[in-house]
């Protein structure tokens, strides 16, 4: 996702807040719609259904009907989607819930070529077209990805515009090369690689945290409603969305990098939901070391694992292997070796057989790459088999 700042005319500003208006009322309708239902009643509203609703409520209500059908629909199409990721087992995610007016603010395009399309005007300036609102100027910050398909226009609290560009990336072929790569998550380090290059998932900078830390505390004491408060939640909400952008820029660029240079890609099988949720445990069954866990589960967070993974099985699907974590980082990936104490420090690893010294996370991830027991294949194997007998590199250090 890519988000540029829109620079909307007065016109075309009352344009979009009307967008925002209908597709919240037709998203909020359809929560209303759903919030009756419950496991054993029939069944809530299908899309089918909820459009031919939407159909009626435009001929009852003339200020429906003078809004833009396509947002309208979007709107319902994202609900249903909603839903429907709320009742996947594998990836649950949270109820679509009602939207509120000034905090909730956007809505959704798709259909490039047709309902929508974006060009560049000069060198900082490009245009995107919204339905009834016409070509829309934005900054452009930067190039906008090739192959957008949707767009997303949203305000913020500031009543600022932004739009943001879906980039949903098609899969990189494979290189043919047969090589395997190996990638442990770690905290100091983001990622590494069996060939013992290690990633950084770039975060906050020093200056940056402080002043983050400094918000924080004045947020504390500002007053409920006032202005300043608004205006400070405002800073460290843009902090937070810098923070995220960078991760997420990291993991596109990461992961197609690794998906072009390895045929196939094995990483450990770890429930990361799992892992940040279960630190607290039940009042019944408390979690131990609660403290040191959440400070690693907020390294693993920060480190953008969870999405480097997640775009990796986008890019090479069929080709990311999941491995059962189990002693990866005991073991010698030298001689095979499992001894708790070869593991030196954080950082190094020393094997008390052999002698065989390495980086830990780079000795973990030569045994992931090695790929013992292999729980799940990622991806839904569009790319085919690969045809060569994988083998191992190994870092050349
Ligand atoms: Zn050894």
């Amino acid at each position: 996702m890519s988000r540029y700042r829109l620079l909307p005319t007065l016109a075309q500003q009352a344009v979009l807040r009307d967008h925002c208006g209908h597709a919240r009322y037709v998203w909020n309708l359809a929560v209303e719609q759903h919030s009756h239902w419950h496991p054993g009643r029939k069944s809530a509203p299908g899309y089918l259904k909820q459009c031919r609703q939407l159909t009626q409520a435009r001929a009852d209500n003339p200020w429906l009907a003078a809004g833009s059908q396509t947002v309208q629909q979007q709107a319902l199409r994202d609900f249903t989607r909603a839903m429907k990721a709320f009742f996947d087992p594998e990836n649950p995610a949270g109820r679509p819930s009602w939207r509120k007016a000034g905090r909730d603010e956007g809505f959704r395009i798709v259909g490039r070529g047709w309902q929508w399309d974006v060009r560049r005007l000069s060198r900082k300036t490009g245009q995107v077209w919204v339905p009834k609102a016409g070509w829309v100027r934005f900054r452009w910050s930067r190039a906008v990805p090739e192959g957008v398909k949707s767009y997303r226009v949203t305000q913020d609290r500031a009543g600022r515009w932004h739009v943001a560009f879906a980039v949903i990336p098609g899969p990189v072929p494979a290189p043919g090369n047969g090589q395997v790569v190996g990638i442990d998550r770690g905290v100091a380090v983001s990622a590494a690689l069996s060939t013992g290059q290690r990633l950084h998932c770039p975060a906050l900078t020093g200056r940056e945290r402080t002043r983050l830390r400094r918000l924080q505390r004045t947020l504390s004491r500002a007053k409920r409603g006032s202005n300043r408060r608004g205006r400070v939640k405002h800073a460290i909400a843009r902090l937070r969305a810098r923070e995220s952008d960078r991760r997420k820029d990291w993991a596109e660029k990461t992961s197609t990098g690794i998906a072009r240079r390895f045929d196939v890609i094995r990483v450990e099988d770890l429930k990361i939901t799992n892992m940040t949720r279960s630190a607290k445990g039940t009042r019944e069954n408390p979690g131990k070391n609660v403290r040191q866990k959440a400070g690693l589960n907020r390294g693993i967070l920060r480190s953008g694992w969870g999405l480097l993974v997640r775009r990796l099985e986008d890019k090479a699907p069929g080709r990311v292997e999941k491995i059962k974590p189990a002693l990866t980082s005991q073991r010698c990936s030298a001689c095979g070796q499992v001894d708790r104490a070869s593991r030196e420090s954080q950082a190094v690893f020393r094997c008390t057989a052999c002698g065989f010294a390495c980086n830990a996370d780079v000795n973990a991830a030569i045994n992931i790459a090695a790929g013992h027991a292999v729980t799940a294949r990622g991806g839904d194997g569009v790319a085919g088999p690969v045809n060569r007998e994988p083998h191992l590199l190994l870092p050349s250090v």
